[in-house]
Order: C-alpha cells, then structure tokens, then sequence
C-alpha cells in the first residue's frame, strides 16, 4: 500500500466521485485534498468536461497547475511538468480528431442517415443548462469542446447499433458518461492517457511512480485497469463496474461521490504515523 511519502498520482473522475452527482459539491473530499496538497501529491482531475470547466474547478480545489485529462482521454494537459521538465513535450496533446473534424462527420450522419440526437454544438447555454443542471456560464464553459462532442440520443436503440457502426468507420468512437453520450477519436480514452501520463513522470525524474484512481461509472474502466490501486465509488448505474481479473487491488466504498472518494483514501493510503 503506497503512503504519503511515497511518489503517488492520484486520478480521479469528477462527477459523481470527486464531485456529488447531485449538487457537484466536493466538500466531503476536502480535507483529503488539502492532505494530499501537503504532501505534494499529484492529483490529476480525469473527467469528460471540458478544459476550461476542468481549469475553473482546479482554482476552487487549490489544484491550479496540476496536469489533467479533458473530455475523457482526448485531451492531455501536463501542467507544470510539461511545461518545466520536457521542453520537447507540448503541454497540451490532442490525441486523434478535433472538435470541428467531430462536429462535421457527426453532422454529415444526421443528414445521411437522419440519426436523432442533439449535440451541445446544436443547441444554446440555456438548453445545456437544463440538461446538466448547470449555471449558464458553466454551461457555456462545457460548450467550449476542443476534442469530442457531448450528445443526447433521441433514437432508438437499433439505430444506435447502425450509428456506432458509422462511428467506427470514421475512426470514431462512442463512450457512455454519467449523463451524455461522447464521440471522440477512437483509441483515446481515459485508461490510454494515464498511461501516457504516468511514463512522463517516470520519465521526469525517474522515481518510481505509482498510481491511484477512483471513478464510478463505465468511462472510467479503462482509468481504473491503468492504476496500480483502484478505488471504485458507489455509483447509481444498475450494473457494478467489473474491472477484470488483472486489476488486483480493487476497493469498491459503501458511501457516493466525496464522501467514497475520502473512504477509498482512507483505505489504501497509509500515513505512517508522520503527517
Ligand atoms: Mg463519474
């Protein structure tokens, strides 16, 4: 089990883990995020928002400067650690197809092939706000999509089989969030960026660096397999995440949102009576 002096990541999805599903508070988690500050571990928001929605919550957790991953795995920010130690490498990398590229194969399936769905590039803050639940300007910040599209499907189901297929053979890829459906490019995901981003920090220094992460939904998976110790927060979709067999150091929390996240901690981090 890793303690907080050791060199940590922690990864962490946003809504309905770090943040409540309900009211996106992290109240609940605050008092792990300042310990964890202290000790200057990492913790890398991994999330399908936006960039700019990612950067204004990292101001409010004091996680300004902290790499991330944006709209779940098509975006990479190294932060400071980018920025500092590999000149070479972009502090921003945008794997596969832009927004734009996104935006005009997804409507050119709509007027081919009549799909129904809505895309937060097909409607206005307001409408976006009603969705989520969210102010308008946080609906206008998770408007500002660089690598993937957010939608709602308003089809049926044999449809959707004939739309991922379309997907695929215009090398995208269809991922189901807490609230949305996502396109982005195929390939990138979020078990495919912490990857990337764990072999910059071993690389950086050289120290071994592990990596812990706590998700709660299906588009966190593939997160929770690329970690050394996963913590999977009680969520509310009707079937239990099911990590496999390779991922051996599982802990599943009895509590949602925060407080799991704070429970998770507690269960793998230990303090080594020096904090
Ligand atoms: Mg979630």
């Amino acid at each position: 089990m890793p303690s907080l002096q050791d060199p940590l990541l922690v990864v962490t999805d946003l809504d309905g883990s770090l943040l409540d599903h309900h009211t996106y508070s992290w109240q609940a988690a605050a008092g792990w995020l300042e310990k964890l500050k202290a000790h200057r571990i990492p913790v890398v928001i991994c999330s399908s928002k936006t960039s700019a929605e990612i950067k204004t919550l990292q101001t409010g957790m004091g996680l300004e400067g902290a790499p991330f991953i944006a709209e779940n795995g098509a975006l990479l920010h190294a932060g400071a650690l980018g920025q500092g130690q590999q000149p070479d490498e972009p502090v921003t990398t945008l794997l596969g197809q832009d927004y734009a590229a996104i935006r005009e194969a997804l409507e050119t399936l709509r007027r081919s092939h009549g799909f129904k769905f809505f895309g937060f590039g097909d409607v206005n803050e307001q409408l976006i706000g009603e969705w989520t639940g969210l102010a308008p300007h946080d609906a206008l910040l998770a408007q500002q999509r660089q690598a993937s599209e957010a939608l709602i499907w308003r089809d049926s189901d044999e449809r959707m089989t004939e739309f991922v297929q379309e997907l695929e053979a215009r090398s995208l890829a269809l991922i189901q969030g807490g609230r949305f459906y996502h396109v982005l490019s195929k390939g990138s995901n979020k078990g495919a960026a912490v990857r990337w981003l764990l072999s910059l920090f071993r690389r950086n220094d050289g120290r071994p660096w592990q990596s812990l992460g706590l998700g709660d939904g299906p588009n966190d998976v593939l997160m929770l397999q690329a970690v050394d110790y996963a913590v999977i927060i009680r969520g509310y979709s009707k079937t239990p995440l099911d990590l496999g067999p390779s991922q051996k150091n599982v802990y599943r929390t009895a509590a949602y949102g925060p407080e799991g996240w704070t429970e998770g901690l507690e269960h793998f981090i230990t303090s080594d009576g020096l904090e």
